[in-house]
């Protein structure tokens, strides 16, 4: 089924508005994430203008926004650039002035010809004893009037485009919105009092008074629950088709397994076996397996991985394991050395390092099944590898995998288990919404034996005596990790921060200070990170590329200077690289005077706590889904109309309809089947649509 012609006219280029040429194209772009007319009804008001107050001169108070008619008495020229030219006006009970800077006298005497009746709108200033206003947002006939006098919506903007332009467009774009037959369940939505989608596309832009913007108000909330319900149903179709792929069923064989085990110097916390006995029962079923396990940094991911993938091996199949970096990619390489011996399996090691012979060798390995488990970063499985057979994927994610990648690893092998790891911990609203398609795991428990991390609050002002208490226990045999801010989102900036840093540091403690930024090769920040997991670095001094993930169990002390310019999850998982080893990690949180009331409270719940889930429901809490975890390239679904930390209820309803939904109407081909594929179109879930094609 192709896209419906009713929403035709939603997926027209915004240049087909008025007001949108093909300058300010990109700028909508940049500011819509889209060119299209739908991408434009979805950039919602954030606030409104009343302009309907109407007062005389002489009644008009300082700084209100005002829409008054006047008559034009007489027009003052700048006499020069840089002097405003002031147009004087009266109404019979008072005198305005009305002033402009860099406007030339025709363009004045066009718009307020001396003698005629003119209506205004803009802030009224009371200066120096008279009244004026700057620059009015309005000038027009007495006939405008109805059309200045109104609510007017504030929208967000981007540098070239102006909230008129905006208003403009949508006032076009407004027209364009097509009756749809209704989705929703009706007895619900009458319940709810919402209004049709279409009625709440109109009304949102349409603000009378300042509930309408309101995240909670019926129609906000209509248009939030579309597009959860959106998001589900996608989620739940691909969750479809990924269990009418065949999976295998993996035989109960743990010989391998147990000779890992059997070498491990520890046991398995129950968290991590509880969690292999749900993986277990996803590889032994003949449903392809698709997990997610969540789990803390340092929580054990890694030998669940190594000990799900010998469910695969025992019986002649492979087994991959992909990681975000080159650097993670090699450290799982070393951390599974010793277990891959002791079970007396086969790996290699996989990068964009490995060139020329020494790389074609290796993919004749994978090829042939020598290598019995593959470890690379990502591209592993962008290129066009070819596996013997390969049993079971496990993706290292960190955030950086969407739902669709996921789905392209169906390729690579027969009925391929995929299993996804990932570190950061998200609340369980948004796990729904990111990984409503797979079966979730968490590990919520951390090896025994961890020693907490004291973690302190540092005034920016009292720096350097924290530096002294730095520099003793360095000398007591501390390794430092030293995190530097991002500066105002410019790579280059964050530069300089760190190598100001870095200078200072190297002035006190020389040649055992390091560093190492975003902008090196690949082998230099090797190279760093190297030297300073082996000692002969004692502070690593970076921007945030550590936060990969690197594992140094010596390191014992990390320094985050403006520490409320992070994110809690950011700061959590900087957090997790200390406190990995035998000595008392510490980590100082170091804050700027100026700190606003939820930075300081985004730093008090990181004293207070360590559990990366609880960390995970505040930020969701304090920041609101949209911007958890901070990035747009998270892979994690961004919402334009729902809220989680607002409509957190609304995507449990929806995740409940769904099922309902799906499981009376699998194909979505009844009446009510066939509108929910338009809102999966008004959503843009191509891949959900089309895997409604593939049948
Ligand atoms: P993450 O979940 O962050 O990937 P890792 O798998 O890297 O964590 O584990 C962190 C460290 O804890 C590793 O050195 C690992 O060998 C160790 N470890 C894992 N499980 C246990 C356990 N049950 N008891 C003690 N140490 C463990
Ligand atoms: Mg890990």
């Amino acid at each position: 089924m192709a896209r419906p012609f009713a929403l035709d006219p939603l997926f027209r280029s915004v240049t087909t508005l008025p007001g949108v040429g093909p300058k300010t194209i990109k700028l909508f772009e940049k500011l819509l994430g889209g060119v299209k007319i739908l991408d434009l009804l979805h950039h919602t008001p954030i606030d409104f203008i009343d302009r309907r107050f109407s007062p005389m001169i002489a009644e008009a108070p300082h700084e209100k926004i005002a829409t008054i008619e006047v008559r034009i008495e007489n027009i003052n020229a700048a006499s020069r650039r840089g002097l405003p030219s002031r147009v004087k006006c009266s109404d019979g009970t008072g005198v305005i002035d009305l002033v402009f800077f860099n406007a030339n006298k025709e363009w004045l005497s066009k718009q307020l010809p001396v003698g005629s009746i003119r209506i205004i709108s803009g802030k009224i200033e009371h200066y120096q004893g008279q009244i004026q206003m700057v620059h009015p947002d309005a000038i027009g006939k007495p006939e405008d009037r109805s059309s200045i006098e109104t609510i007017e919506p504030i929208y967000g903007l981007t540098a070239g485009v102006t909230n008129k332009t905006i208003r403009k467009a949508i006032k076009g774009a407004l027209g364009f919105i097509p009756n749809l037959d209704e989705w929703g369940d009706t007895a619900f939505i009458k319940q709810k009092s919402w209004p049709s989608w279409k009625e709440a596309m109109v009304e949102i832009h349409n603000p009378h008074d300042a509930s309408d913007l309101s995240l909670m108000h019926p129609t906000r909330a209509r248009l939030a629950y579309d597009e959860l319900l959106a998001n589900q149903l996608a989620l739940g179709l691909m969750r479809l088709k990924q269990r009418k792929l065949n999976g295998r069923a993996w035989p109960e064989k743990h010989d391998k397994r147990n000779a890992i085990l059997k070498n491990l110097p520890f046991d398995l916390t129950s968290a991590q076996k509880r969690v292999l006995k749900e993986i277990d029962s996803d590889m032994q079923s003949p449903l392809r397996m698709l997990r997610l396990v969540q789990g803390d940094v340092g929580s054990g991911k890694t030998i669940v991985a190594a000990l799900a993938m010998m469910n695969v091996i025992e019986s002649g199949g492979q087994a991959a394991l992909m990681a975000p970096t080159e650097i993670l990619a090699r450290q799982h390489g070393e951390s599974f050395a010793p277990w891959l011996k002791a079970a007396g399996v086969s790996a290699i090691t996989l990068t964009g390092r490995n060139k020329g012979i020494e790389r074609e060798a290796l993919l004749e390995q994978i090829k042939n099944g020598e290598a019995q488990v593959v470890i690379g970063t990502h591209a592993l499985f962008q290129e066009s590898i070819e596996f013997h057979d390969l049993g079971l994927a496990v993706i290292d994610e960190q955030h950086r995998f969407g739902v669709h990648q996921r789905l392209n690893l169906s390729n690579k092998g027969r009925g391929t288990d995929v299993l996804v790891m990932t570190a950061t911990p998200i609340p369980r609203t948004l796990t729904l919404t990111a990984y409503g398609d797979m079966e979730v795991s968490r590990i919520d428990e951390k090896p025994p034996g961890r020693k907490p991390i004291d973690t302190l609050l540092i005034p920016k002002e009292k720096i350097e005596s924290m530096i002294a208490s730095v520099g003793r226990q360095i000398a007591q045999g501390s390794r430092v990790y030293w995190v530097c801010p991002l500066v105002e989102e410019s790579e280059f900036l964050d530069l300089e921060a760190a190598e100001t840093r870095y200078d200072i540091l190297r002035d006190l403690f020389g040649d055992t200070v390091g560093l190492v930024h975003g902008r090196m090769k690949a082998a230099e920040k090797d190279d760093v990170m190297e030297r300073f997991a082996s000692g002969a670095l004692k502070i690593l001094v970076a921007t945030t590329v550590i936060e990969v993930g690197v594992n140094v169990p010596e390191a014992n002390i990390m320094v985050i200077e403006q520490a409320e310019r992070f994110g809690l999850a950011q700061l959590h998982q900087l957090r997790g690289r200390v406190g990995r080893g035998a000595e008392k990690s510490f980590c100082f949180l170091v804050y700027a005077k100026g700190i606003s009331k939820a930075g300081k409270e985004r730093l008090k719940i990181m004293r207070e706590t360590e559990d990366g889930f609880i960390i995970a429901e505040k930020d969701l809490e304090l920041r609101g889904g949209g911007e958890i975890l901070g990035t747009r390239q998270s892979g994690l679904p961004t919402f334009k109309l729902a809220d989680l930390a607002v409509h957190g209820d609304l995507l449990a309803t929806a995740r409940q309809e769904t099922k309902l939904l799906l499981e009376k109407d699998s194909a979505l081909e009844t009446g009510r089947g066939q509108a929910l594929r338009t809102l999966l179109y008004l959503f843009e879930q191509d891949q959900a649509i089309k895997t409604l094609r593939a049948g």
